[in-house]
């Protein structure tokens, strides 16, 4: 079938919006058409095989091992899903289809699942509506504060700065500063918490925004939430959420009943989807009833006749933050692991990952400098410090992991922790496999006293070397083939 969409545009303060789409179908114009056969180079089947199958092998993955990357959830993402969306319905849809086709209605079904999901987000953090469409956590935190920009503006308050604590996720500064706000950075105080008094300091009336993620990158849930977000509150200032820890209160608590007016989830963190080797993402940005307004256009609404539309017409809105509609093949499999899991799956999920981010810290708090707390929500925090002392760093453990099968945990983040290794083992993974993992983890402890030379010259199980890695980044080398 061959159909050419032809969109009529309808010109709004500035914006040129599609507002009807009119399909018309037949064949392509003949100027377009080619005399000539492509060039196409022949191969056989079975060398295209081998080629794609040598190639997924050189990917380090969930499906192939353990990968423990703290702050990033790289969680097991269950076949079913991507059978969902790979469904011909969904994959085959072309962004520019009208939204109502005659009786066909093709992008129908495709409408009514963001629809939906954008009322699934809602529940499930306490907001009052969802945009699905920024493309990743870090496009979410940008939105988000753009949002805060435009409520501050409607106010008529310009507002300077946004406060954010020493151990948040380095894309938080940055995206309160590419929206052009100060950034106000508070300390952590000796329990691991922000530092109230620095925080009471900080804060006023030129405050926008306060910026937090919870549970932490610590892994910790600060009791005091409650009482910072009212502090927030009582200065005019908006509260942000970084929701890329969700899987740790995935059902247990809300982030606006906290009294977040502000959040971004990461489904490629909390909803399936591992996001390894930069794959695509999603940052759906939820907000409180007072933002509601300034969400990026286009919106997905529901008409009275049941049917479903992309809404264009929002003149407060912040306007275009993304082409189409967010990263749709991430979202429907975040919306398939949803709709299956329910809510009490859902619950089931974070209790898991807790749990098991608990197991892995009471059999290595032995081994290894704790960096604060006793226990931890779905992620701990260690310190190679002890190992310090044998001149051992994060990074030989790390390197000595790969040798072991196992994709090292996140390390010298965050940054206030001397020596870091953040491991965060998610729901799935079995007690067999958190024991080997912590099996290698005690390995490398005794190692670094016995024979930390060892250590150093790890990863000895690769083609190459241990890489000099700022060159690597520099000057990557990427001839190397596989055997
Ligand atoms: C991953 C992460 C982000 C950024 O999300 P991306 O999807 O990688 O852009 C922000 N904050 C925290 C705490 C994160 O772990």
């Amino acid at each position: 079938m061959q159909l050419i969409f032809e969109k009529s545009r309808a010109g709004r303060k500035g914006f040129a919006l599609p507002e009807i789409d009119v399909p018309i179908t037949g064949a392509l114009p003949e100027k377009y058409c080619r005399k000539t056969q492509a060039n196409l180079p022949e191969v056989s089947e079975l060398d295209v095989v081998r080629h794609f199958s040598n190639l997924s092998r050189l990917n380090f993955s969930v499906d192939t091992n353990f990968y423990p990357l703290g702050s990033c959830t790289m969680k097991y993402n269950p076949k079913f899903t991507e059978k969902v969306a790979a469904m011909e319905g969904f994959s085959g849809l072309h962004p520019l289809l009208p939204q109502l086709l005659g009786g066909g209605m093709l992008a129908q079904g495709s409408l009514e699942v963001l629809y939906n999901m954008e009322r699934l987000l809602s529940e499930i953090t306490g907001m009052s509506a969802f945009t699905t469409q920024p493309l990743a956590g870090a496009h979410g935190e940008l939105t988000g504060v753009m949002l805060i920009a435009a409520y501050h503006k409607h106010n008529g308050e310009r507002r300077k700065h946004i406060i954010i604590p020493d151990s948040s996720h380095g894309t938080n500064p940055a995206s309160a500063s590419i929206a052009g706000y100060d950034v106000v950075v508070i300390p952590t105080d000796k329990e691991g918490f922000l530092d109230m008094r620095s925080y009471k300091q900080a804060l006023n009336r030129e405050t926008a925004a306060v910026m937090l993620t919870c549970p932490d990158t610590l892994g910790l849930f600060n009791p005091k939430i409650k009482e910072i977000a009212d502090l927030a509150h009582a200065v005019g200032a908006l509260m942000y959420y970084d929701g890329a820890n969700l899987n740790a209160i995935l059902g247990k608590c809300r982030p606006g009943d906290i009294g977040f007016d502000v959040i971004h989830l990461n489904l490629h963190k909390t909803f399936a989807t591992p996001h390894g080797g930069g794959g695509p993402g999603a940052g759906p940005v939820g907000v409180c009833e007072k933002l509601v307004d300034f969400l990026p256009i286009s919106r997905v609404v529901r008409r009275t006749d049941g049917t479903f539309a992309l809404d264009y017409h929002k003149h407060k809105s912040i306007g275009y933050i993304a082409p189409f509609y967010g990263n749709f093949g991430v979202i429907l499999k975040a919306y398939a692991y949803i709709l299956a899991l329910g809510k009490s799956g859902l619950i089931e999920v974070s209790e898991n990952a807790v749990l098991s981010a608990n197991y892995c810290l009471a059999r290595l708090k032995d081994y290894y400098a704790l960096a604060y707390g006793k226990s931890c929500m779905h992620e701990c925090v260690l310190s190679a410090a002890r190992q310090l002392e044998q001149g051992v760093h994060a990074l030989d453990i790390a390197k000595y992991l790969i040798d072991k099968g196992f994709h090292p945990p996140t390390i010298y983040f965050p940054l206030i922790v001397k020596e870091a290794m953040m491991i965060e083992p998610t729901e799935t993974e079995s007690k067999e496999t958190l024991d080997a993992f912590i099996e290698a983890m005690i390995e490398a402890a005794s190692l670094s006293k016995t024979n930390p030379e060892a250590l150093r010259l790890a990863p000895l199980s690769m083609p190459v070397k241990r890489l000099d890695e700022t060159r690597a980044a520099r000057v990557p080398d990427l001839r190397w083939q596989p055997k």
